[in-house]
């Protein structure tokens, strides 16, 4: 089935995607599963063939290709593991923070090696202290002559490993009333003296995505790397983590279809007193349940992608899909681990991976906690 958004070169981009993934990342992911990360090589290699930021302006590099692109880009990765969600994240949330409030300079700067992929990307808001509450970070940016001085540390960055560039979330007015309007964004570059990178994290699933914390200490950032104006950070990052939201909502359903799949495939085939599994009437009804529930969050996603595609307001839609969806692809995947019997439980089935990376799609991007309560302020709650 091919949403109503998606045209004939939507259909020929995803025929490419797929065969280079058949033939670039399918043979290799269990591999860098197990090596905790995706080589630097996937990268360029992507950026090659055109499948970095094809939104980008043609001047800078990129097709000016429509968001349609980004949900079959978004698709076409989760389909193979969640541990490719890095590359999505280059592509749709921090690229975009470039183009929207970069300057000329900054764009041609930075936004070219981006396509090409000789520049990975990052962006770090999260810290050891504070998540959910972001005009809660204590990472400080204080204005020095032509620089800030940038001090604090982030955790839990995806794309830290790798990153060339990091936009960073900083207080420049730590005494600001109230605290998020001394919000601003950096652009921090790997060589900068005083940045380091910690821990590659060790995490219960997402294995071969790359998430680190990062330190900064004294370190001079030039005041050509302020993305848009200084206090303006915090409007910016509520801007655009609509899309992030809604890529995360993308590779949530698309996890959940794709358990659908293979536990149809293996109730078929498994048998158990003399019959396939799938003919015991329970086991129908368990699946008949979670198959309706993956068509309800494909209908309400495919509104959701229309109406952003569309430039209409979306951020109630898309909060309320970022929970619902990613709940609804944790209950399918308890079900079908359930219904795989003790093969579901072996690394060597899909469903065991699957089981092990859904659950961080409830908490990154916003936990689903803070979704309900954009969505309750919303409706004037
Ligand atoms: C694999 C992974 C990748 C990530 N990638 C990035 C990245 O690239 N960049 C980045 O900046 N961050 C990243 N994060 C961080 C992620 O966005 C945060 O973990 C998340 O926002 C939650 O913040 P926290 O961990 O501090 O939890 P906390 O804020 O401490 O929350 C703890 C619990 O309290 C609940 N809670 C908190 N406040 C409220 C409230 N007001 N109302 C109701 N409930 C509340 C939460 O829902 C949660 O259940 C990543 C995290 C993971 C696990």
């Amino acid at each position: 089935m091919s949403a109503r958004y998606l045209n004939e070169e939507h259909k020929m981009y995803r025929e490419s995607l797929k065969k280079f993934l058949d033939q670039e990342v399918r043979p290799y992911f269990d591999q860098w599963e197990e090596e905790r990360i995706i080589p630097r090589g996937l990268w360029t290699k992507m950026g090659e063939n055109g499948f970095l930021c094809p939104w980008v302006d043609e001047q800078y590099g990129g097709l000016e290709a429509d968001f349609g692109y980004s949900v079959v880009f978004n698709e076409e990765i989760e389909r193979v593991g969640t541990g490719m969600v890095g590359l999505g994240l280059h592509n749709d949330i921090v690229v975009p923070y470039f183009d929207t409030y970069g300057t000329e300079e900054q764009k041609e700067r930075w936004i070219p090696k981006c396509v090409t992929g000789e520049y990975i990307t990052a962006i770090a808001m999260t810290e050891p202290d504070a998540g959910s509450d972001l005009a809660g970070i204590k990472t400080t940016a204080i204005q020095q002559g032509d620089h800030y001085v940038l001090n604090g540390q982030k955790t839990f960055i995806t794309n830290g490993i790798h990153a060339d560039l990091i936009v960073v979330v900083a207080k420049t007015d730590p005494d600001a009333v109230p605290p998020h309007k001394g919000i601003s964004l950096f652009v921090v570059e790997k060589d900068m003296p005083g940045f380091s990178r910690g821990r590659k994290l060790d995490k219960i699933g997402l294995h071969s995505q790359d998430t680190a914390e990062l330190f900064f200490e004294d370190v001079k950032v030039p005041k050509e790397n302020l993305l848009g104006e200084e206090g303006k950070g915090f409007y910016y990052l509520m801007d655009q983590l609509q899309q992030e939201r809604l890529t995360v909502a993308i590779s949530a359903q698309v996890a959940a279809e794709e358990m659908i799949q293979m536990t149809t495939e293996y109730v078929k085939e498994r048998k158990a007193f003399g019959q396939p599994v799938s003919k015991i009437q329970t086991v129908q009804h368990k699946m008949a349940e979670v198959a309706t529930e993956v068509r309800i969050g494909r209908s309400f996603l495919d509104d959701v992608i229309e109406h952003h595609m569309k430039s209409k307001s979306v951020v109630t839609e898309v909060s309320m899909a970022k929970w619902w969806i990613t709940d609804m692809a944790r209950r399918v995947a308890t079900t079908c681990m359930q219904l795989h019997g003790g093969y579901g439980y072996m690394e060597e089935y899909p469903i065991a991976r699957r089981y092990r990376d859904i659950p961080v799609s409830s908490i990154y991007a916003g936990t689903n906690d803070i979704m309900k309560n954009i969505i309750a302020k919303n409706m004037g709650l």
